[in-house]
């Protein structure tokens, strides 16, 4: 499953943010598609567009996509030599594809600041430092087998160059997926290492409700992380959120001048980051947004709902959900030749309301 880790100093407020997003679960439960384990947190992903589908179609529920977040890595200064739980600590985030880095930009003297004083930017520094250095180690202890494994033809030479490119990234303190471009390094050679900074970033700001209101700090932190996507939230208050009907949440989001929950900003963050993109099916029974790759074709896409859909592609009925609200019903838009037939080979749009033609 896709899922993101989350890292961060201690005391920045993960564990609040993460129980917010375990809370938040109980009503993703309702999904069937969603297991739960009690070290992920899934978060539904807000999409309007299923709430007009459902009026269209007559659907008698609404199944959105889902973001997950797992796990918690605390991470302290020296981490990677062995201070605090150690580079062990790591490892559960090994697996995710992307990493939510949790940074404490609230000021209370109430609670501890392990470094002594808030500072946003160094903190971001002391965990990217640790995670670079977890993965020089796990590079250094990589090289001597493939270097052996190149000598006896096991493996191509391109995989020890690979390696030492990254290791000379590393070695200057920069992260792998900022370089990937400008130093030519092949991902594909390092996959089986699950190196850390090899995948992308989110910044999760934990805020005040000052900076929450002001947009000038948020660019300010904004400008710190670009090109890397950032979430400006308030973790205790999102933990207050979570217990709230929807009704008195919408209120208190707008007590504290929010539109929308951090929880949901996070998703739609984590979303992009990952790459991802949804195409919408719906009928009487249900409206509901599937996850896919960006740059996926109609038979991969058929396979997320069901291995024989892919097997068996035969073709998609595809519908842009601009054409068909603008239409009104399914029958409308065939009517104005707004439904195309697409082949094997057509590659989804973000918002494609399909029906796909399959053997069994
Ligand atoms: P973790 O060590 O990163 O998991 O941090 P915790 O989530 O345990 O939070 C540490 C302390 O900071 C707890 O007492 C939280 O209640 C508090 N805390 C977390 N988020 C916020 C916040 O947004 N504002 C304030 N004032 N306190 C927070």
């Amino acid at each position: 499953a896709l899922t993101i880790g989350i890292v961060g100093l201690p005391n920045v407020g993960k564990s609040t943010l993460f129980n917010a997003l375990t809370r938040n679960q109980v009503l993703a439960a309702n999904y069937p598609f969603a297991t739960i384990e009690p070290n992920v947190g899934v978060v539904p992903l807000p999409d309007e567009r299923l709430d007009k589908l459902a009026e269209i179609f007559g659907s008698a529920r609404i199944l959105p996509a889902t973001v997950s977040f797992v796990d918690i890595a605390g991470i302290v200064r020296g981490a990677s030599e062995g201070e605090g739980l150690g580079n062990q600590f790591l490892a559960n985030i090994r697996e995710a594809q992307a990493i939510a880095q949790v940074v404490r930009v609230f000021d209370d003297p109430d609670v501890v600041h392990v470094e002594g004083k808030v500072d946003p930017h160094s903190d971001m520094e002391t965990i990217n430092t640790e995670l670079i250095l977890a993965d020089l180690q796990t590079i250094e202890k990589a090289l001597p087998r493939v270097e052996k494994e190149v000598k006896i033809k096991k493996r191509e030479a391109a995989e020890l160059t690979a390696l030492e490119a990254a290791r000379k990234v590393l070695e200057r303190g920069d992260t792998i997926f900022s370089s990937v471009d400008s130093d030519k390094l092949d991902l594909e050679h390092l996959r089986e290492l699950s190196l850390l900074t090899a995948k992308p970033f989110i910044f999760v700001f934990n805020v005040d409700d000052q900076i929450l209101a002001s947009p000038e700090r948020q660019e300010e932190l904004r400008k710190l992380v670009a090109p890397a996507d950032c979430v400006f939230l308030d973790a205790k208050l999102e933990a207050d959120l979570v217990e709230l009907e929807p009704e008195e949440a919408r209120e208190m989001l707008e007590m504290n001048g929010q539109e929308e929950s951090g929880l949901d900003q996070l998703a739609r963050v984590g979303f992009h980051t990952l790459g991802l993109q949804t195409y919408l099916t719906a009928g009487p029974k249900e409206a509901r947004a599937w996850t896919i790759n960006r740059g996926d074709t109609a038979p991969q896409a058929a396979g997320v709902i069901h291995s024989d859909f892919q097997r068996g592609f035969i073709k998609a009925e595809v519908v842009s959900f601009a054409d068909l609200v603008e239409a009104g019903s399914m029958a409308e838009a065939k009517a104005r030749g707004k439904v195309r037939i697409e082949g094997k080979d057509y590659v989804m749009s973000d918002g494609d309301v399909v029906e796909f033609r399959f053997n069994v």
